[in-house]
């Protein structure tokens, strides 16, 4: 894993991307929403938690890295995921948060395209995992990814970002298919509203 996090490091930096593996359980993204790392193309910077064993941020380091590729090849689901070079994501944050009023389309248009973008990127993450033989349960991973992607789609309801990764749930990833293409995540998200509010979200 170790040689293959060196060898796509060394790739990022080519593209001038400054990669920082933070030894931190997460990493703090914008206002303080935490995750585990996170790809920003207007500081050209990765950064990924790492303060923990490698098994656990290899996957979060390649998810990361797929952002970076939907970012170099152009990705239509990459550049619809901002307005106004803000994140959609980000302004639907602002928007739970108080600091920003969206109309209710225009918050479900933007968690849409936020979802979609992590759609695309877990594709390629799968495809990747797949064609490099890589070290990551891809069954497992795809569950992780349908279970991530469903919160996007359950916020509208949820109105936050999560406490605990909904990725992390036993109780949802055992529901979670195992394939990623065909499954609709709008109505899987809208079928876990409650499952996310009891696992997800700080009671
Ligand atoms: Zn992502």
């Amino acid at each position: 894993m170790k040689s293959i996090v060196n060898k796509l490091v060394k790739n990022l930096k080519k593209h001038g991307i400054k990669v920082k593996l933070i030894k931190s359980k997460f990493v703090q993204y914008g206002d303080g929403t935490i995750c585990n790392g996170y790809f920003d193309e207007t500081n050209k910077t990765m950064k990924v938690a790492v303060g923990k064993p490698i098994i656990k941020w290899f996957p979060t380091f390649i998810h990361e890295y797929c952002h970076f590729e939907q970012w170099l090849n152009n990705a239509p689901q990459w550049y619809n995921s901002a307005e106004d070079e803000q994140y959609t994501l980000n302004l639907a944050m602002d928007h739970f948060n108080g600091y920003l009023k969206l109309t209710k389309k225009q918050l479900n248009d933007y968690l849409h395209r936020a979802a979609e973008v992590e759609l695309d990127c877990e594709k390629r993450v799968i495809k990747k995992i797949k064609e490099n033989n890589l070290p990551i349960d891809v069954k497992k991973y795809t569950q992780r990814a349908n279970a991530y992607i469903a919160f996007y789609y359950a916020m509208e309801k949820l109105k936050s970002w999560y406490d605990f990764p909904p990725y992390e749930s036993e109780e949802i990833l055992n529901i979670m298919p195992s394939t990623i293409r065909g499954v609709n995540h709008k109505k899987l998200g809208k079928k876990l509203v409650k499952l996310f509010e009891k696992h997800c979200i700080k009671q």
